[in-house]
């Protein structure tokens, strides 16, 4: 309440604001950013969304997402002057500025009051304001809770309600990961008597593959994926080839790694994907298994404990040699 008092007060005039997320956004990330900004539009307060990357087709159908500002379509200036006349930056579904890399340094040395809304572990001290808190399960559920904590949840409209309605059905993997509290039902319970479409939200973000992207699916399931049954440990790998032969978009990737965990005997998932310069990682896992701290530890990365991610500059190969060496030796502490 303390921290949701503090942004009430940052509000109380018309500001001009600037909500940032991470990079590659997904739905919690572009959900929550354009949720909050729908909101602070009826406040009265001018308000831009800008994000590092672009990001899914199956994410544009979003209230708000014509005005979203993509860092890598307009010019630099253009997102540094934003950010320079910002009186106010929200940073949504992230707590540490190397996710919003390259428009991290403009956040860093802005004069801005920074506001941190977020759910993830180990957060930086960036921010000025907090509204930080890991066991909810979504940013989109922190930013329901500073609406009704500011007292302004008839403010809720539809779209807004879709919007957020889509981060906690996303990051809750539809209602069915351990962070799906009570609370969380409640939350969708009362989005949904302000409007939630919950089947339409459903529709946009997991039935709207195309060929190419189901094509792909069976070509991974078949020709990428590697189980080692021994340790539990079941991954993709997929190839900047892959890439070009199935024209694979921005998320076209995304939940492919949690067909590996539902392997029977399978704890950890991981998904190795080359990108020019870099390969970029995806890790899941059951229970106890902590994968944020796998990913920190080996691959620059973090997140929660049984989904996080993590990236490399090396080769494929020598990632995937430093992967099955930590899994060879035992790094999971499973089938002993
Ligand atoms: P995903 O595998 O869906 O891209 O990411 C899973 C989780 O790990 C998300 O919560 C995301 O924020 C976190 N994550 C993904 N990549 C990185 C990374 O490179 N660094 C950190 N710190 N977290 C990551
Ligand atoms: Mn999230």
């Amino acid at each position: 309440m303390k921290d949701i008092q503090a942004i009430a007060a940052a509000l109380a005039e018309p500001r001009s604001v600037v909500i940032t997320t991470h990079s590659n956004p997904d739905a919690d990330a572009l959900g929550s950013s354009l949720g909050l900004s729908a909101y602070l539009n009826k406040l009265g307060h001018d308000v831009s969304v800008i994000t590092s990357t672009d990001y899914p087709e199956f994410l544009k159908w979003m209230s708000g997402n014509e005005s979203v500002l993509i860092y890598s379509d307009i010019t630099a200036e253009i997102a540094k002057s934003k950010i320079d006349k910002a009186e106010l930056i929200f940073c949504l579904d992230f707590c540490d500025l190397k996710r919003v890399e390259p428009i991290s340094e403009f956040i860093r040395i802005s004069t801005a009051t920074k506001v941190m809304i977020d759910h993830h572990l180990n957060p930086t001290d960036f921010a000025e304001i907090w509204l930080h808190d890991t066991t909810a399960a979504a940013t989109a559920e922190l930013v329901y809770d500073l609406i009704v904590g500011m007292g302004n949840s008839k403010m809720i409209d539809s779209s807004i309600a879709n919007c957020l309605y889509a981060g906690i059905m996303t990051d809750t993997g539809s209602f069915k990961h351990s962070n799906t509290t009570g609370k969380v039902h409640r939350t969708v319970a009362e989005l949904i008597e302000h409007g939630a479409q919950i089947s339409m939200v459903s529709q946009q973000i997991y039935d709207t593959n195309s060929v190419n992207r189901l094509r792909f699916l069976g070509h991974a399931l078949n020709e990428l994926l590697k189980v080692d049954m021994d340790h539990g440990v079941a991954y993709f790998i997929i190839s900047h080839a892959d890439h070009l032969r199935f024209e694979l978009k921005s998320g076209d990737t995304e939940g492919l790694v949690n067909y590996a965990l539902s392997i029977k005997g399978i704890n950890v998932a991981a998904l190795f994907k080359e990108q020019p310069g870099e390969i970029k990682m995806s890790f899941r896992s059951v229970g106890d298994i902590a994968v944020n701290k796998f990913a920190e530890d080996n691959f620059s990365g973090g997140g929660h404990k049984n989904a996080a991610g993590g990236i490399s500059r090396d080769s494929l190969k020598n990632t995937l040699d430093l992967f099955k060496k930590l899994v060879d030796s035992n790094v999971f502490g499973i089938h002993e």
